[in-house]
């Protein structure tokens, strides 16, 4: 498997694909309907259907499935096989234009928070041709909209291809203003790293709590964290390289266009990083990046592990949204530009950006709270749940120009001397790497860099492309009525990046002084997903989503309600499995170990040598008092599980779990630490940290 170019798309009906297979007046009609010019006949779809099919089968396909995203934040499928009714006992292999279309499917155990009436149980399914099909393990896979009966959507798909819509909308407007008239289409694109860590799969299984949670409830820190760095960027071991590269050459064949890997911070953990596509086809992507990274670690004995936080005392996972926008041009409006208009432009849209996140920063993060991400924020190298934005002291210079309404120049080319003469100069990154920065402007685009790594991209993208889309709204009145539009840019670049100057922070984020400094500045920070999930429905966001219908009043309230659910569930099945694993195999490895030790202590006294009592008689009690601990923070884990008459899945179950169950877990878990230990390794019940973490 040498030739990536042979290999790349290898199971992906893309555009190379429809241009050969497809009659040309087909394939015309189904490129303007990718592109969003008009609707997709059935007679287009026929004939679009059954070359799909018979590709299909080529590749091996025997099933189709419509691939869709329900709020569950994963991907869901149900396959039928393409066969006709038997007629005298024979089959045909079948596919219609109806079928490639729009699918059927029982939507009844889906979340739907509420909007879903039970008795309607039907959910609704729709191709979304801007997404390419493709053929998995035997099965053609169709990417598609999920909507209920009454034509409420279900999934985060829709909202994010209406959220892209509402951003090209307002984007145009700004530009046509402007007198770039021939730009037909704005689209934002989206580069996800996606973090996630390989443990062995023999000690995976041995985990209830990753098994049941994806990370684990107890674990004592061991004798060596990530202090020295030395993984960071390391030498790749075996095991995980062939890991690596057959999940390269998986993702590679199913079109999506992994580019960069290597091991990150904590040890046991490594990243993966695509080349950027369109928002929504960089979401169905890093789906199917997740789903294969599961699916192969099994292959060389490994499970992935894409939780937030699978391991307290070291990194969490998240996943790095670089988010830029671009014309159909081929012109990136973040790019700063050589020439003094384009630096203009450029200002202007980056107005709009830290106009968006400032007055949008609850919704930022709401986009990205979840319980797991709890664990994440304000941990290690992870920023606080705090939203600022770090620009970059190049940046930071041309926006206090623009302020103060200095002439802005054109371009400097700042070079960064290397040192070393044999060394190309490199062109300083526009920006510095300030590590710690929950948004970033790096170069070209903005990294967002609470994205949890199991979540969906498709919710913190929904959010962004609408925030800017409203801050271009605005401007966009503004311009589209003046006479001298270069005073108005000017005006607008200077008046929004004054009043907006707050959310720019180029420190340490992860400082004390941050927080102070931040809660001085008035700027929007939470301390957990319980917090920040009410910000979906606040008055002003409410009014955002309905203005460019991005979600009606039902399916936010919908979503509000799948959050709140999430959260509370969350909480529940973790401490349930805590308090299970405390009495099932934590106390009764204990009281064997506790009895181990009193039989040496009994054997000493009893063997006629008048030995002395120590060390065994403190290490005994010691360890009886930890034993004791460990009982009666279980059974107070146990009360604040029941100390609630807050109806379940309400926001203030939520707030409940939080402020009671969360810290009746992390008691728990420390007195297991200690005791943990305090034990004989071959006595303590499951595998350790050392063990998950290093032994690969
Ligand atoms: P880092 O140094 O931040 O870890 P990586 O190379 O791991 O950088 O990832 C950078 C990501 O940003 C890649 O997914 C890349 O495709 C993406 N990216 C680059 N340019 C753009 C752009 N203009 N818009 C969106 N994403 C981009
Ligand atoms: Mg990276």
């Amino acid at each position: 498997m040498s030739d990536i170019t042979s290999l790349f798309g290898c199971n992906v009906f893309n555009d190379s694909v429809m241009r050969e297979r497809l009659p040309k007046d087909t394939y015309k009609a189904l490129k303007s309907c990718i592109e969003g010019n008009r609707r997709l006949s059935d007679e287009v779809a026929m004939v679009v259907a059954n070359a799909m099919k018979d590709w299909a089968i080529e590749k091996g396909a025997t099933h189709y499935t419509h691939w869709f995203q329900p709020m569950t934040g994963i991907t869901a499928e149900k396959h039928d096989a393409f066969i006709s009714a038997p007629s005298e006992g024979r089959i045909i292999m079948e596919f219609s234009g109806k079928e490639l279309i729009k699918g059927e499917s029982d939507a009844s155990s889906f979340p739907s928070g509420g909007l879903r009436a039970t008795f309607e149980a039907r959910g609704y399914t729709t191709w979304d041709p801007s997404s390419y099909a493709f053929v998995k393990d035997g099965t053609l896979y169709i990417p598609t909209a999920f909507c209920s009966f009454s034509g409420d959507v279900l999934d985060k798909k829709t909202p994010l291809l209406r959220s892209m819509e509402a951003l090209n909308r307002q984007a145009l407007r700004v530009l046509h203003a402007l007198g770039k008239t021939d730009v037909k289409r704005v689209i934002p694109n989206v580069g996800p790293e996606q973090e996630y860590f390989l443990v062995d799969l023999e000690n995976y299984r041995q985990r209830r709590d990753l098994l049941l949670t994806g990370r684990t409830l107890y674990g004592a820190k061991p004798a060596r964290g990530q202090e020295v760095g030395a993984h960071y960027y390391g030498d790749l071991k075996e095991r995980v390289a062939n890991y690596m590269k057959e999940l390269d050459e998986e993702l590679w064949k199913l079109g999506v266009p992994s580019k960069t890997k290597h091991n990150e911070a904590a040890p046991a953990q490594h990243e993966l990083a695509q080349i950027y596509a369109s928002c929504n086809l960089a979401t169905d992507q890093n789906q199917l990046t997740m789903i294969m990274m599961k699916k192969i670690a099994a292959h060389h004995g490994l499970a992935c592990l894409l939780h937030e936080k699978p391991f307290a005392g070291v990194n969490g996972s998240g996943k790095h949204n670089n988010w830029s926008i671009s014309t159909d041009q081929g012109e990136n409006l973040l790019d700063p530009g050589h020439t003094r208009e384009e630096k203009i432009q450029f200002l202007l849209f980056m107005a709009a950006v830290i106009k968006a996140v400032d007055e949008y920063a609850d919704l930022l993060l709401a986009s990205v709270c979840k319980a797991g991400n709890d664990h994440r924020l304000g941990g290690h190298e992870a920023p606080p749940a705090i939203i600022s934005i770090f620009m970059g002291q190049e940046m930071e210079d041309l926006l206090e120009a623009a302020e103060k309404g200095e002439q802005v120049k054109a371009a400097d080319s700042s070079n960064l001397k290397s040192g070393v003469s044999i060394l190309p100069n490199l062109k300083r990154d526009n920006s510095d790497r300030n590590r710690t920065s929950p948004f970033a402007f790096t170069g070209n685009k903005f990294e967002f860099r609470m994205v949890g790594s199991s979540a969906s991209i498709a919710s913190p993208n929904i959010i962004l492309n609408t925030i800017v889309a409203e801050e271009l709204r605005q401007f966009a009145d503004v311009l589209e009525t003046v006479e001298d539009k270069a005073a108005a840019v000017e005006q607008l670049t200077r008046e929004t990046i004054a009043r907006h100057r707050r959310v720019l922070y180029m420190g340490n984020n992860y400082s004390e002084e941050w927080r102070e400094e931040a809660k001085r500045r008035g700027l929007c920070g939470v301390s957990s997903a319980a917090e920040a999930i009410p910000f979906m429905i606040a008055p002003k966001n409410q009014e955002l989503f309905l203005r460019h219908r991005v979600f009606n009043e039902t399916e936010l309230y919908s979503r509000y309600e799948i959050m709140v659910s999430s959260y509370v569930n969350t909480i529940k099945i973790e401490s349930s499995v805590m308090l299970r694993m405390a009495r099932e195999n934590i106390l009764p490895a204990v009281l064997r170990y506790e009895k181990l030790l009193m039989d040496n202590l009994l054997a000493k006294k009893t063997c006629g040598l008048d030995l002395p009592l120590e060390p065994e008689g403190s290490l005994l009690k010691d360890y009886c008092a930890g034993v004791r601990q460990l009982k009666e923070r279980a059974d107070a884990l146990e009360t604040a599980m029941n100390g609630s008459s807050a109806p379940e899945d309400s926001i203030e179950q939520a707030a409940y779990c939080r402020a009671a169950i969360v810290p009746a877990m992390e008691e728990l878990r420390a007195t297991a630490d200690t005791l943990e230990l305090l034990t004989a390794h071959d006595a303590w019940p499951f595998p350790t940290y050392e063990d998950l973490m290093f032994y690969i």
